[in-house]
């Protein structure tokens, strides 16, 4: 593709589309249900959606909401909202109603694309909310019924949307509860500038799987990535261990782009050796810390490169990663992308570091999002007023480049790559009537990385049990968020002299 340095999103993709002309070329497959869909179709499903968004009189600037497991259809709005310089905000596709309804809280979309699993909660939101016109079924024959629609016949240019919001995703970043991340145009250009380091290993011949959720960066990245290269996806609706296998055998798959959860089922389930995966060639991990042992573990089994990349909502993604061919140092997450300035700052003294001197990693350039939607202050404590993003992860460099994360500054827990956070899992803990306080921490697992864990301070005489507890929690929030790592009784929590709980002393008592 021609430069993209002069083209809003929406251009890259019409152009590169355009360029595609009546050859049937597969883009998307659902293994679950074995729909395909080419890229010719794809183009025009996209610009049929993009004409009926504009007919319900969806405009530049306004919000269009996506909550459904990753699926074929997922990706036509997406497109859709690119041509007109609409913000798509994809949301978890396992949200509660409280969490759907947190989450649009500030962008309150005017459509929300679902699937039949999903739509009874997004009509629930739609009664309790105003802001919703229509909600758009993908299981309602979404894309035959758009086959005979009318298409948007052209695309506005335009070059200056570099700093206009194109999505919303979610993260709860150094603290609180889950926010509003702010992504423009310019820093999505700025990750696929990206594509073309020596990062990414595509050719025309891959096909990535895609099981990474659509609504986390780094599954949008893969759609937009897999868009651009116009290469085949196989899409899972989430991670199913048989599937995976199978989609590796049949279709040869080259490319493994996986979460340290998936890197350890590779490594130890006895299923895994039962199929063919010598077409493997490259193995990415992210999200979360690859342990050396099981990063050791699968280069020897799949004799190829097993290289991390760190990144996180607020940055578009990637900050760093072990470049293609260069054999990064046991553990590290790689070197920076080009075009990001670094700085590991003391967070006591607020000093920049040198090599081998652990500190808060902070990160400025075109990667850095715009905002936290509707929360000036948030976005004030997170991004300094030098540019620098605050990361809430401790690392360090060597000498000959490579960094490395030890430590997490922020209150933020990992579950299976997942982010839980402990702000609001307490929220929840506390709205039960014999619960008067709670602290929650993860507890680390070998497979899951870290497991929500509560420190429950009971009401006297409460008979409440831990199951109760554990119940309480499931079935008021998304199941990545339930207190996998269980719960604990105490008398009081640990707090200092201002009442801020003190949770370094919490996994202290552990
Ligand atoms: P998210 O915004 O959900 O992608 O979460 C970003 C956070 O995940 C980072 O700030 C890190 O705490 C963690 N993370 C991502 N990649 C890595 C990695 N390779 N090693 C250690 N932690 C990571």
């Amino acid at each position: 593709m021609e430069s993209i340095v002069d083209q809003n999103l929406g251009e890259i993709f019409y152009e590169n589309f355009k360029a595609i002309g009546d050859t049937e070329m597969i883009a998307l497959i659902n293994k679950v249900n074995n729909k395909k869909i080419s890229y010719r179709e794809l183009f025009v499903a996209s610009l049929k959606t993009a004409r009926k968004l504009k007919d319900l009189g969806i405009k530049e600037g306004d919000f269009v909401g996506i909550m459904s497991d990753n699926r074929l259809e997922y990706i036509v709005p997406i497109l859709a909202c690119f041509y007109l310089r609409v913000i798509i905000h994809p949301t978890n596709s396992s949200y509660h109603l409280t969490e759907l309804k947190h989450a649009y809280s500030n962008s309150k979309p005017k459509i929300i694309f679902t699937s039949n699993d999903k739509i009874g909660k997004v009509v629930e939101l739609q009664n309790e909310t105003d802001y919703i016109k229509k909600i758009i079924n993908f299981d309602d024959n979404y894309l035959d019924i758009i086959e005979g629609g009318a298409i948007l016949e052209s695309i506005e240019k335009s070059s200056d949307c570099d700093r206009k919001t194109t999505a919303i995703l979610t993260s709860s970043g150094t603290t609180g509860h889950p926010k509003s991340v702010a992504l423009t145009q310019g820093n999505f250009k700025f990750a696929m500038s990206n594509f073309k380091y020596p990062i990414f290993s595509y050719s025309s011949e891959t096909i990535i799987i895609g099981m990474l959720p659509f609504y986390h960066i780094f599954g949008l990245l893969q759609i937009i990535s897999i868009l651009y290269y116009r290469v085949k996806m196989v899409i899972l609706p989430k991670f199913q261990p048989v599937l995976f296998c199978e989609i590796v055998e049949e279709y040869k798959v080259p490319i493994l782009s996986i979460v340290p959860s998936i890197a350890d089922f590779l490594a130890k389930h006895p299923i895994v050796d039962k199929y063919n995966f010598k077409s493997v060639n490259d193995i990415v991990c992210s999200g979360g810390a690859l342990g050396y042992e099981i990063q050791t573990i699968l280069e020897k089994k799949f004799n190829c490169a097993v290289r991390q990349y760190y990144g996180m909502t607020e940055t578009t993604g990637l900050i760093m990663a072990c470049i293609l061919g260069k054999k990064c140092k046991p553990g590290s997450i790689g070197t920076p992308v080009p075009g990001v300035e670094i700085a590991v700052i003391d967070a006591q003294t607020n000093n920049t570091l040198g090599a081998n001197k652990p500190g808060e990693i902070c990160v400025k350039g075109d990667l850095v999002m715009k905002e936290y939607l509707g929360n000036p202050e948030a976005t004030r404590a997170t991004i300094d007023e030098r540019g620098f993003l605050h990361t809430g992860d401790i690392g360090y460099f060597v000498e000959e480049g490579d960094f490395f994360i030890v430590d997490r500054l922020k209150d933020l827990i990992k579950y299976k790559s997942f982010q839980v956070s402990p702000a609001e899992l307490e929220d929840v803990l506390k709205s039960h009537n014999e619960i008067t306080d709670a602290g929650v921490i993860g507890v680390p697992d070998e497979r899951a990385g870290e497991l929500p864990m509560a420190f429950v301070v009971k009401v006297k005489n409460s008979k409440i049990s831990e199951q109760n507890i554990i119940d309480y929690v499931a079935e008021r929030i998304s199941v990545q968020k339930h207190l996998h790592g269980g719960v604990r009784f105490v008398d009081d929590l640990p707090k200092n002299s201002t009442g801020k709980l003190l949770r370094k002393q919490l996994r202290e008592m552990l």
